[in-house]
């Protein structure tokens, strides 16, 4: 076992890794923990989680993630986390134009579904329009060559107040948080040992140094940034997201729809009741930041650079907008941004000590955009690798990996449930306003 109850434990990141494993930690009996977050306040606006809602749905082309799920929502109905679960389905279709690998998607998550035997019951065909109709009577749109399935069992986190409601939890736990200049972390701070090197601690854009027993990293896609080690192992993507301003009656009419996507399309969710914001997200293959000197994608250092959608994920939206809730598809498009994740090739996280640097170093990456859902469980596994006897992480596939001879290739269109190509966010800036 690398660090004791009472060691200095410091957390850079006050999102959802960060969060969860400091609830977690506090929990086991760490009594040392401390959070790091350059925001001034948590929810962190730099935070992917920071939002109204996330999609939590069980079934995974991949049985491991799916078992996962399943605890996941379990632990979403206990007292601390169900404030922020809504069981609302999910409503998991393609259009009629959808291309054959959207469709064949939809058929291995519903073929996942259909095998689980938790999830099974909860899960039903939906063979068109009527059947949609029948499940959602409030999706009024013509619907065109809609089919796919409702899963009963899934449904949202709101994941902005989620990560609030964690926070003052470890709070209340002794856990110490240092935010804005206090808590940007600018350094991991190294010191030579017999052996080699180790991580000592981190330096704050403050200027003050904090030692560690360990530091564990999860700063999402600004991780590159703080551990360079990683290289092209994780490499930032964005997503589009854009809202849509509703009155209160028109809130109170969408009041329990379930989370709607078409893959070929993108979702949206069920009105926030205290913005009246319908949230609303194109997907695709996302857009990448790329260094052309370092071949790693980093996430800009400001939000105002991703305070836009780009024209054709608009179209999508409205797209979606006019096949299902046709009266909203012409209105304006509100706090649009793109959101920045760490994308893995494999969509694995990373949960591991940085190699070479005697278990001080901890990195929580390669959230592949979609580890929100595990938030209620995902400081759990943090503590399973910090009692592991051997400091090995168990499961292969969070560990660590190997330079990959691919690495460089863009592997946007190689995921399997996200369709297209990434493309690069220099490509799809707006035009500079004229100073004329
Ligand atoms: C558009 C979009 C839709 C998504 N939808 C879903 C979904 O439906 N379901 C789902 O399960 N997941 C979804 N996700 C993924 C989910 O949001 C992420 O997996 C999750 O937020 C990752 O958590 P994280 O802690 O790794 O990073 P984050 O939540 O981004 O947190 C990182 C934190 O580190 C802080 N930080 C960074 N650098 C420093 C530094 N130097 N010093 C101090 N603090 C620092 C940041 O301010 C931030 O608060 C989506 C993601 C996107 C982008």
């Amino acid at each position: 076992m690398g660090v004791s109850k009472s060691d200095a434990i410091l957390i850079v990141g006050g999102g959802a890794f960060g969060l969860s494993t400091a609830f977690h930690l506090a929990q086991k009996g760490y009594t040392n923990v401390s959070v790091f977050e350059k925001d001034d306040h948590i929810p962190p606006r730099y935070s992917a989680a920071n939002d109204l809602n996330k999609i939590v749905r069980a079934e995974y082309e991949d049985p491991f993630y799916t078992d996962l799920t399943i605890k996941a929502i379990a632990a979403w109905k206990t007292p601390l986390f169900a404030p922020h679960f809504h069981q609302t389905g999910f409503l998991h279709c393609v259009s009629g134009d959808a291309p054959k690998e959207a469709i064949d998607t939809l058929n291995r998550f519903r073929a996942s579904a259909e095998r689980n035997s938790q999830i099974k019951p909860h899960v039903s065909a939906l063979d068109g329009e009527s059947d949609i109709r029948q499940t959602c009577w409030q999706l009024d749109g013509p619907l065109p060559g809609w089919k796919g399935y409702f899963n009963r069992f899934d449904g949202y986190a709101h994941s902005g107040n989620a990560l609030a409601g964690i926070y003052r939890a470890a709070q209340a736990a002794g856990v110490r948080f240092f935010l804005g200049e206090q808590g940007a972390v600018d350094e991991i701070v190294y010191v030579s040992t017999v052996n080699g090197r180790k991580c000592a601690g981190i330096r704050t854009k403050n200027g003050r140094f904090h030692s560690s027993a360990l530091v564990i990293v999860a700063a999402g896609a600004n991780a590159g940034r703080l551990v360079p080690q990683i290289g092209q192992q994780v490499v930032a993507k964005s997503w589009s997201v854009a809202h849509v301003q509703l009155t209160d009656d028109e809130t109170s009419g969408l009041r329990g729809i379930p989370v709607t996507y078409a893959r070929d399309l993108g979702f949206f969710f069920e009105p926030d009741p205290k913005t009246n914001l319908l949230k609303l997200c194109p997907m695709g293959g996302g857009y990448i930041n790329t260094d052309p000197r370092t071949g790693v994608s980093l996430s800009p250092e400001s939000l105002k650079e991703s305070a836009f959608v780009p024209e054709e994920d608009e179209k999508q939206m409205r797209k979606l907008l006019a096949q299902t809730l046709p009266s909203l598809a012409d209105r304006p498009l509100v706090k649009k941004s793109l959101c920045w994740f760490a994308d893995t090739n494999d969509s694995d996280f990373i949960i591991d000590y940085v190699p070479n640097l005697e278990s001080s170093l901890m990195l929580l990456s390669g959230d592949s955009g979609h580890l929100f859902k595990m938030f209620p469980i995902a400081g759990s596994w943090v503590t399973d690798l910090l009692e592991a006897p051997d400091n090995k992480q168990a499961l292969a596939r969070w560990r660590w990996k190997q330079p990959d001879p691919n690495a460089g290739k863009d592997w946007g269109g190689a995921v399997s449930w996200r369709l297209g190509e990434s493309k690069e966010f220099s490509a799809i800036l707006p035009p500079k306003a004229s100073k004329l």
